[in-house]
């Protein structure tokens, strides 16, 4: 699967899990490639400022355009870059009109705020460094859902029991894997 180089400067938003469109791919992305240079300001002149970074540009899958403005979408198990206004071929919608592109920034913003949120917590309060203890965990938690959850671990001493495909997903984003 493509990795998405993220440079410091870029504006970029993920949500592993993605957001569904009209078909079974998934915007995982929102990148603008930026780098710093200068724009004109009316009343201060040249003054330093985020611009588009061309040299990071990466090619519309669909009309192979040069974009800056990049959408990523999850097909097939791969991720590939779509320009805005092939946004909804992607998802399979029939007309740009149908893609409110805004708003899927804005809620990639949304849902990664509350996957951060939630590694933090993960993170701190619920990695336990057996197997014991993160059964033993779970079930304070989630009683009901033992029987469907899944055990994931990093290393040697970092295990923990979760139940939803998102929190898999997740983990996994930080090298948590499956056992
Ligand atoms: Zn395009």
């Amino acid at each position: 699967m493509e990795t998405i180089a993220v440079k410091r400067e870029d504006r970029f938003f993920k949500f592993s899990l993605g957001i569904k469109g009209n078909n079974e791919n998934r915007l995982v992305a929102y990148q603008h490639v930026r780098t710093l240079g200068e724009k004109e300001s009316q009343r201060d002149g040249l003054i330093g400022a985020f611009v588009s970074d061309w040299d990071s540009a990466k090619n519309c899958t669909f009309c192979n355009r040069l974009i800056v403005h990049i959408f990523w979408v999850k097909i097939d198990n791969e991720i590939k870059p779509f320009g805005k206004e092939h946004l909804h071929e992607a998802l399979g919608y029939k007309s740009e009109k149908n893609v409110n592109s805004k708003k899927l920034i804005a809620e990639l913003e949304y849902r990664q705020n509350q996957d951060t949120t939630k590694l933090n917590f993960f993170l701190l309060k619920r990695v336990e460094s057996s197997i014991e203890e993160a059964n033993s965990d779970y079930k304070k938690y989630n009683p009901e859902l033992f029987s469907k959850s899944k055990l994931l671990k990093r290393g040697n001493d970092e295990y923990i029991r979760v139940s939803f495909d998102s929190e898999v997903e997740l983990l996994k984003s930080v090298e948590f894997e499956i056992i």
